[in-house]
Order: structure tokens, then C-alpha cells, then sequence
């Protein structure tokens, strides 16, 4: 075996035991979404000096102050999110792409909006390369959804608000999911909002840390964490 060969293999042991140790053993069931964590290469998707780390039980810087989540908070968020094969989904806070490229292994198509430009284009040409062709990766203001290709069957919001920005609600479809952190910038509440006709109903899933939102419907963009007492 060549020296890149077994490299290669080692992530992909470290993705086996990831799953089986992180998600399978903290409660997620669904098997395609273990499937899509066993498939897709999250080593790609961190910088290269934390590439020995992208399979580890925390969230790893990306640049810009930004992080990829936690490999469990991801697979909650999807499974959470009761994502199926023809759904057309959400996500805000595109990162690094890893869980955009999670969810199009699960459905139809995904849209995915990135504040920092240097970020959705890095994401892009990792998703691009890795042959991922149901995902769009938008430049743009994402506390305003994306209302080009709404309705969606489920929103994503992987940046902790506020509360929820009013433009998700008229997004999503009927029986439509929206998964958000809400709460404080240091601390959130995980919460599922599943759209009942033209209501709502809020169950809470657990305490979480994510990047602010930034942005008309989120936190303001001169906003720093230390600013605020929490
Ligand atoms: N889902 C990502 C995690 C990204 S961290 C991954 O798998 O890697 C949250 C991201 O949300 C950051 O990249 C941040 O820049 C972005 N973000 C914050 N506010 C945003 C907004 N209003 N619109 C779009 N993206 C936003």
C-alpha cells in the first residue's frame, strides 16, 4: 500500500469508529443518515493542519471565526430534521459545506447560503471536486432564508439567533421542519419548529454553543460576543 493509500485508510477507520462511537452510541438510528456519515470524507472539509483531528468529538476551527461543528450536533440536526428523499432543504451557515453535503446525500437538493464570500467559495470548489451535484451554495444574507427557491421542506440554521428570523416561517412548506439554535450568543437552545398549516410547534432537543447569526434578521454585523453579558 502506498503512503497516500494508507492515509487514505486511516480516515477512513477514524470516520467508521466516529460514527459507531459519537453517533450510533448517542442515539441516532436512522440508517441513511449513518450511511451519510460513514460516506462523506469530513477530513476534506477541515484545513489541512487539522486533518489528523476532522474525525475527533468537537468542532474545529475553519477560518474567518467560523467552526465545523461537531460531528454528533450535525448528525442530531439531521435526524432531527426527519430529512427524506425528495425533499428540497435549507441550510444557513454553509462553513465549511460538511453538512450540506451530509443533507444532499439524504435528499433532492439543497440550497446552502454563506455570509463570508471566502468561505461559500472554499466550500463550493470542495463540494464541486467531491462530485456533489444537487447542492447550490449562495453568497448572501441568509437570516432572509433564500426566498428564490422557496418553499423547502426543512430549513438547517447551523449559527446560533437571536430568535427566529420571520422570513424561515414563510419559507417552509406545510409540514415543513426548521432547525435552529435560539438563545444568547454564548449559549442557544437547539429547537425543531414543524409548520402545522400556518402554525407552529416548538419542541426543545438540547443546550448548544454555535457562531452568531449575523445579519438583518440575526445579531448586527459590528456585533462582538464580548458585548454581551450572558
Ligand atoms: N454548517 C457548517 C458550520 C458552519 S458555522 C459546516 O458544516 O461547516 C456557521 C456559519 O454560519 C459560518 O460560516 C458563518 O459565517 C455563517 N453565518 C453566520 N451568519 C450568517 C448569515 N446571516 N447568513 C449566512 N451564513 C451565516
Amino acid at each position: 500500500m502506498g503512503e497516500q493509500d494508507s492515509r487514505e485508510a486511516g480516515f477512513t477507520m477514524a470516520r467508521m469508529r466516529m460514527v459507531e462511537n459519537q453517533i450510533v452510541q448517542r442515539g441516532i438510528t436512522t440508517p441513511p443518515v449513518l450511511e451519510a456519515f460513514r460516506t462523506v470524507p469530513r477530513h476534506l472539509f477541515v484545513p489541512v493542519l487539522n486533518q489528523g483531528e476532522a474525525y475527533a468529538d468537537y468542532p474545529l476551527p475553519i477560518g474567518h471565526g467560523q467552526t465545523i461543528s461537531q460531528p454528533f450536533i450535525v448528525a442530531l440536526m439531521t435526524e432531527k430534521a426527519g430529512i427524506k428523499t425528495q425533499d428540497h432543504v435549507l441550510e444557513i451557515g454553509t462553513g465549511s459545506g460538511y453538512q450540506a453535503a451530509i443533507l444532499s446525500r439524504l435528499c433532492r437538493k439543497v440550497d446552502t447560503v454563506e455570509r463570508i464570500p471566502e468561505l461559500g467559495e472554499r466550500a463550493r470548489a470542495v463540494l464541486r471536486d467531491l462530485g456533489y451535484k444537487n447542492i447550490r451554495v449562495h453568497i448572501a444574507d441568509g437570516t432572509q432564508g433564500y426566498p428564490a427557491a422557496a418553499p423547502y421542506d426543512a430549513i438547517l440554521v447551523a449559527a446560533g439567533a437571536p430568535e427566529v428570523p420571520m422570513p424561515y416561517r414563510d419559507q417552509l412548506k406545510p409540514g415543513g421542519r426548521l432547525i435552529i439554535p435560539v438563545g444568547g450568543s454564548w449559549h442557544q437552545d437547539l429547537q425543531l419548529w414543524v409548520k402545522t398549516g400556518t402554525d407552529f410547534e416548538m419542541i426543545s432537543i438540547i443546550p448548544v454553543v454555535f457562531v452568531p447569526l449575523l445579519g438583518k434578521w440575526g445579531w448586527s454585523a459590528g456585533y462582538h460576543r464580548n458585548d454581551e453579558e450572558d
